[in-house]
């Protein structure tokens, strides 16, 4: 299966993500890896990508595009993989497309957690954070929003999306995650 899993920070996506992979037996793509792997080695895209990330900046479509679709044809892909904080623009999501339709290997759901502001919150508040970063989770919040509301809308009208409601246990959520991939 080719999954693009989508959630905000601290929702539980990376345990989600990491259940959902061994389930499915999939490699786990993550775009912020693969690029700070790149930047860590030096490569041609590492180098211009260094300076966008370390402003906190989206790296160009262009060279996130480029570094996926060399990921993608790695054997380990053939089997399906599961991306993660990719597509972040609706250009990546269109290259995504163009390139699977390319090869013959759509995606086959889009899983997108959803949790509420508040809620997120607190679940954070109670691991013990301070006022700064409790403004600094809401801006996060916030800037996650604004950034994937036109990849939501993008999917739903291609018919791939799953909302999933986060706000429950770990199990819940995965089986909430199962129950929408029929698995
Ligand atoms: P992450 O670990 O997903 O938070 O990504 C860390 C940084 O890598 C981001 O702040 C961006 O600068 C860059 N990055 C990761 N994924 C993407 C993407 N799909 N498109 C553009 N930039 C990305």
């Amino acid at each position: 299966m080719r999954i693009v899993f989508i959630g905000p920070p601290g929702a539980g996506k990376g345990t989600q993500s990491a259940l959902l992979t061994e389930l499915l037996d999939i490699p786990h793509l993550s775009t912020g890896d693969m690029l700070r792997e790149a930047v860590a080695k030096e490569t041609t895209v590492g180098r211009l990508a260094a300076e966008y990330m370390n402003s906190g900046r989206l790296v160009p479509d262009p060279f996130v595009v480029q570094i996926v679709g060399e990921r993608l044809q790695q054997p380990d892909c053939e089997r399906g993989c599961l991306f993660d904080g990719f597509p972040r623009t609706l250009g990546q999501a269109r290259s995504l497309d163009e390139y699977l339709a390319a090869a013959g290997t759509p995606l086959d759901a889009v899983i997108e957690l959803r949790v509420d502001e508040d809620q997120l919150v607190n679940r954070l508040l109670g691991r013990g954070r301070d006022d700064d970063s409790i403004d600094t989770i809401r801006q996060r919040f916030r800037d996650y929003t604004t950034m994937t509301a036109p990849l939501i809308d993008y999917y739903s009208s291609t018919g791939l999306l799953r909302t999933i409601d986060g706000s429950g246990t770990t199990n819940e959520v995965f089986k909430a995650i199962r129950k929408a991939l029929g698995k």
